[in-house]
């Protein structure tokens, strides 16, 4: 095949680098709203891909509306209802002419709406419907009036909802959106792959693709797109898995070009912890354990993955790596991605490392002002252990010498996280050691492309002595027998979890889902005692909630995933996981692995909406069978071989726009081959696809 030469670099006027704030009517605070959603540039919104589509083309008939659906109906008030029970509410009933009645609660509302919608007023909404305690319902459905004789006038087309942020509407953003695309430049000048490439591999146009996905035509099927099988998706995934991959090649290769410190300080502190441990480490901690010593007696970087299920046993074997490098006079740093996770570390690591004289120092966002300032001032001085968050990363702290990164679970750092605190440095050409902790099993097509930087050890014991969780499916018609449950097991004084996982495309909107479930849990068991957590919660309020249910001043937590990880309350023995049917195995085994941590024995109810597919009822059975991480690993991509309606992708394990791994893993063998001949003939456009799809998103992560 010959080989062409490269185009020309960009144009200095290429519309795609452009600010966003040279559109019309793109003024500074929108343009600061859209830089927090790392879109800074015209080309950031083209690739600002949907999450998911609506379908406003048609309206249905209210006795045809099945529980679960998103969907539009037209009806009339009928009546309208004002409760104050623990929190103000707001219910309306609409009926229609197929003379069912829908009700539609409000939680927050102001007074002007609930003028707006005395009985007889016409109105068409738009949401999901649900089981309610008088029939189907709808929370905070969208909604319009209509005047009396006036025809609902529906879409002609699907509706993209996009990822989106507090104070940015679907509308307004899609209005931008619209405008970047108009800016589109010609396939010629968009398309990056060359042409031969293209033809070799089926890759159509990606200027159509985009503006398909961006606006769907009125034929496009909404099954089809949210399967994310349309030829135009695959078209983008196919490049957003290129990307991944020249981005992983080229880190890849940087890193093993330099050096890192030797550990071969003596190991007496390793065999002090050891031997103030409670229990013997497992076999498979010792042989992890050993894999690591053994990378970091090299100065070559280690670049390690541990894998061990829920509760294997890893922060002991972290605790092992960083005593070696703290006895070769290095300093090491453990970033986890929340801050209810590294403080659970920091608490284990002074536990265990402040004995034998090794500080712990603690950075995360919520430490600030003075506080703030010491502690970095020690780092920079060469304290020889800090625990954070990806404060950790942030501009202003430097290390004396730092020579291992410890990063707990992964998946939800980006690649380009990692890299900012592995340059985090040392002189010269050196670079720290990394060792990474995730409680997912990789699936090999993941550990194909996502961690192809990565060399991988598992912990596949765990130590003796843990009782199984009792799982159950149950429907959500019977909502209110779990309900009671719950009230006989606080009676009992046992405390429970119940999680919400709604995928929403907004933190605000989940955190609306968990609230509606509070203040049902709430009234349903008179108020007593039940707290709420939720990604939108400030820091110290979080905690505040989490040391309450610690200290067993509640007895009920109503969370969103936000407790997914790291999350340790060993009195807690029950779990209600609402929704259980969207999420994937991998997350189910997280949130479950939050209960069956104490001596009692455990309980977890999957709550479910049916009907249900087919996957979900065979993950769902997994789920009651077993709770062995690796076989969980293992069923989940083999169910998920054969394709799955909600990907990885909004289960957020790791951030693509459009791929799945899972779904789109008969492409990587085409990624890999153009990403070579991409890497070895054209890097510039290797570099420009980089800046496209990665550019917007890492810069947000360094923010
Ligand atoms: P994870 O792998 O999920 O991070 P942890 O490191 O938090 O697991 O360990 C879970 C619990 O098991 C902790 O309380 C820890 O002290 C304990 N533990 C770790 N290793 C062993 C072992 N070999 N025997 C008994 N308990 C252990
Ligand atoms: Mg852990």
């Amino acid at each position: 095949m010959p080989v062409r030469p490269s185009r020309s670099p960009a144009v200095p006027d290429d519309p795609g680098l452009m600010p966003v704030a040279a559109l019309h009517g793109v003024g500074p605070a929108l343009a600061e709203t859209l830089a927090r959603l790392g879109l800074e540039r015209v080309q950031d919104l083209w690739f600002h891909l949907p999450l998911r589509y609506e379908d406003r083309t048609r309206v249905s008939a209210i006795a045809d509306l099945r529980a679960g659906e998103r969907a539009q109906v037209a009806g009339v008030v009928e009546a309208v209802e004002r409760g104050f029970r623990y929190r103000p509410q707001l219910k309306v009933a609409i009926g229609d002419d197929s003379r069912r009645t829908l009700v539609l609660r409000f939680f927050h509302f102001r007074r002007a709406q609930v003028e707006q919608l005395q009985p007889g007023t016409r109105l068409l909404c738009y949401g999901e419907v649900r089981h309610g305690a008088q029939g189907l319902e709808m929370v905070h459905p969208q909604y319009q009036r209509l005047a009396a004789d006036e025809l609902a006038t529906v879409d002609e087309a699907l509706s993209p909802v996009y990822p989106t942020t507090e104070g940015l509407g679907q509308k307004r953003l899609a209005a931008v959106i619209a405008k970047a695309l108009a800016l589109l430049p010609d396939e010629a000048r968009l398309e990056l792959i060359p042409p031969a490439l293209c033809a070799e591999h089926g890759l159509g146009s990606l200027r159509e693709a985009l503006l398909y996905v961006h606006r769907p035509p009125p034929d496009a099927h909404l099954g089809q797109l949210t399967l994310g099988r349309h030829p135009a998706q695959q078209r983008l995934a196919f490049e957003e898995l290129l990307t991944q991959h020249l981005s992983l090649r080229r880190m890849r290769a940087a890193v093993r070009r330099r050096r890192s410190p030797v550990f071969d300080g003596p190991d007496d502190l390793r065999r002090q912890l050891l031997a103030g441990l409670p229990f013997r480490l497992t076999a498979a901690q010792q042989r992890v354990a050993r894999e690591v010593a053994a990378d970091m007696s090299q100065p070559k970087p280690m670049l390690r993955l541990v894998q061990g299920d829920v509760g294997s046993g890893k922060t002991v074997v972290a605790a092992l790596a960083a005593l070696a490098a703290v006895a070769s006079g290095y300093q090491v740093a453990l970033m986890a991605p929340t801050e209810l996770l590294a403080e659970q570390h920091l608490r284990n690591f002074r536990h265990w490392l402040e004995p034998l004289g090794v500080a712990v120092e603690w950075l995360a966002g919520k430490v600030q002002g003075r506080a703030r300032k010491q502690a970095l001032q020690r780092v920079l001085e060469g304290a020889p252990v800090v625990v954070g968050t990806h404060a950790l990363m942030q501009e202003g702290v430097a290390f004396a010498r730092l020579g291992l990164v410890i990063v707990d679970e992964q998946h939800r750092f980006g690649v380009q996280q990692r890299l900012a605190l592995r340059d985090k440095g040392l002189e010269g050409e050196q670079v720290p050691h990394q060792l990474v902790l995730t409680a997912t099993p990789i699936p090999r097509t993941l550990a194909m492309s996502a961690y192809a930087d990565l060399d991988v050890s598992s912990i596949d014991e765990l130590p003796p002595g843990r009782t199984p969780v009792q799982t159950v499916a149950v429907s959500n018609a019977r909502r209110a027998e779990v309900i009671e449950r719950i009230r006989v097991a606080c009676a009992e004084g046992r405390q429970v979890y119940w999680v919400c996982t709604l995928i929403e495309e907004s933190e605000q909107l989940r955190a609306q889902a968990a609230e509606v479930a509070h203040a049902e849990l709430a009234a349903a068991l008179d108020g007593g005692r039940v707290g709420l957590i939720h990604g939108r919660m400030k820091p110290r309020e979080k905690q505040a909630v989490m040391d309450a249910f610690k200290a067993g001043a509640l007895a009920v937590l109503v969370a969103t995933t936000v407790i997914e990880v790291g999350v340790d309350v060993p009195n807690a023995s029950l779990m209600v996981i609402e929704n259980s049917e969207r999420l994937g195995l991998a997350q189910l085994h997280q949130l479950r692995g939050r209960v069956g941590r104490g001596a009692v024995a455990s309980n977890c109810v999957l709550l479910y909406q049916p009907p249900l597919g087919q996957l979900a009822r065979e993950r769902l059975q997994v789920m009651r069978e077993t709770s062995d991480g690796f076989r969980i690993a293992e069923k989940d991509l083999e169910l998920r071989g054969p394709g799955e309606v909600l990907g990885t992708r909004q289960t957020g394990q790791l951030s693509f726009r459009i791929a799945d791994l899972a779904r789109d893993a008969h492409l990587l063998p085409a990624v890999q081959q153009v990403g070579a001949h991409l890497l070895a003939r054209h890097p510039r456009e290797a570099e420009r696809l980089i800046e496209r799809w990665i550019g917007g998103a890492a810069r947000y992560a360094h923010a």
